[in-house]
This record gives C-alpha cells, structure tokens and sequence, in this order.
C-alpha cells in the first residue's frame, strides 16, 4: 500500500492493519551514462511496493535525499549538508511515528547511505520514541549466491549489470543501452596504498565517472529474476519486523534504565 495513494480514511485503517511502514531511501545522482539520476529511489520505491504487496505495509512515497557527496562532481546530484539531511529524516521517521506506526523499517536502496541508515538506528537510542526503528540489510549469502548466479559479471556497485538489469525490469523507457561504453570499467584502485583504511574519496578513487563492471550484459529477464530475490527477501524481513516483539521490550527496559540513571542522587 503506497501512502500517497491512500485517502485518509484508508491510511488510517492501513496503519491499524499493518503497524509497519517502509521508506525506501534513495538519491539523486548519476548512474553512469546510461541509467537516470532517479534511478536508485525509483527502484527502492518499486522494490518496497512490490514487497508490501506480499507482506501488507504501507510504504513511504519515493524518498531521494540521502548521502551523496561524492557525486557532487557531475550534474544533477543533490546533496545536502549534512545536520540538514539528519534532521530532515529524523523529522520523516518522526512524522511516520506521528501518524501511529510502532515499527518503521528502511530500505537503503542506495550503497552510499549504508553508513547513514546504520548511525540513524543506533540514534535511536538517543531518546525513547513512540516507534521501534529496523534497517533491512539486504540479501542473506544463499540469495547472494543465487543473485551472482544469474549475472555473468562479477564487478558490481553502481550502474552495474545488476542495477541496469533491474533498471530495464522497472522501468525500460529511462534507459539508454546504446550509451553505455564498450569496455568494462574496472576499479582503478588509486588508494590500493590504504587498502586498511577508509576515506570519502573512496568511490571516486576507484570509479571516477561513476559506472561501475559492464552493464551492456543487462537484460529485464536478469532484472526481474534479481528483483524477485530482492522483493522475496524484503517480504520476510517485514513479516519477521511485524511478528517482532523483541526489540520494542527492549527499547522499554533500555530506556527505563536510562531513567533510572537520570534519577540517580548522590
Ligand atoms: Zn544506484
């Protein structure tokens, strides 16, 4: 069920049958020569809907701000300051919570928020709310090795055979085959030297115009089998979040421990 698409009456009677709602996280940015800027929060959008159609969730409308800086370099990207996205989606999660839901899950549909959406449930801690906070972490390793089963390339990340593949799946009349280059694009590998260190030059130093393997082995039959593993796996994790009980006892007993700490005297 897509929020927007609801009356009230009927998001009402959504968020008393369901309790969940999912928010699908993507950005805006290039994906190679070929995909569109949208395409991580169109296919988050998607996947989340067709999820929700399996496991009954509403779904939060397309989202398209996250962490993205290191697009900043070619059009399009929007990026923005950082306390200024943190707030805007604790303010989202807030608002979710407003209107009655217990559990919220996110869906990173973008790699470059995988840091982000893990800091905001660990934020959760940092004051009680009326809603309990699950980030979906993607495909357990039996999906991963049938995912890799069905593309022929193994270099995957952005623009990929992969994305590309699901791009043509969601939405064909965005994507241009005939852009994509002849030759794969390979990991430059220009920070090899701090192979045990992390920097935010990382993507950049490795996919400088942001298109990652080969992509021009795309095909929707590759883009439905792979989305299907996704929406399979976003199904259960809502159904394992709705039957979950365990996290909001314990977000309870923490917090009430907190409050014992803040009533302390000495
Ligand atoms: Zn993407």
């Amino acid at each position: 069920m897509n929020w927007e698409d609801m009356t009230a009456a009927e998001f009402a009677r959504a968020v008393q049958n369901t309790g969940v709602c999912v928010l699908a996280m993507g950005v805006l940015e290039k994906h190679g020569e070929h995909l569109p800027l949208g395409t991580d929060f169109l296919n988050g959008h998607t996947l989340a809907t067709l999820a929700a159609e399996i496991e009954e969730a509403v779904v939060f409308p397309p989202f398209y701000f996250g962490q993205i800086f290191e697009a900043m370099c070619y059009p399009g990207t929007v990026a923005l300051k950082p306390t200024l996205l943190f707030d805007v989606l604790q303010g989202v999660l807030d608002e979710i919570g407003r209107n009655g839901f217990r559990k919220i899950i996110i869906l990173s549909a973008h790699g470059g928020n995988k840091f982000l959406v893990n800091y905001l449930a660990q934020c959760s801690l940092a004051e009680e709310k009326p809603y309990a906070l699950y980030v979906y972490q993607g495909l357990s390793k039996k999906q991963q090795e049938k995912w890799q089963k069905v593309c022929e390339t193994s270099v995957h990340g952005h623009a990929c055979e992969c994305e590309t593949s699901i791009s043509l799946a969601n939405h064909a009349h965005l994507v241009k085959m005939e852009n994509i280059p002849a030759e794969p694009t390979l990991p430059l590998n220009r920070t090899k030297h701090l192979d045990a260190g992390f920097t935010g030059i990382h993507f950049y130093s490795n996919y400088p115009n942001h298109y990652v393997g080969d992509a021009k082995v795309a095909t929707v039959e590759k883009g439905i089998a792979l989305r299907q593993l996704q929406v399979d796996s976003l199904a259960e994790f809502i159904g394992a979040v709705k039957e979950d009980e365990v996290v909001p006892d314990l977000n309870r007993e923490f917090f009430s421990r907190v409050t014992d700490v803040k009533n302390l005297k000495a």
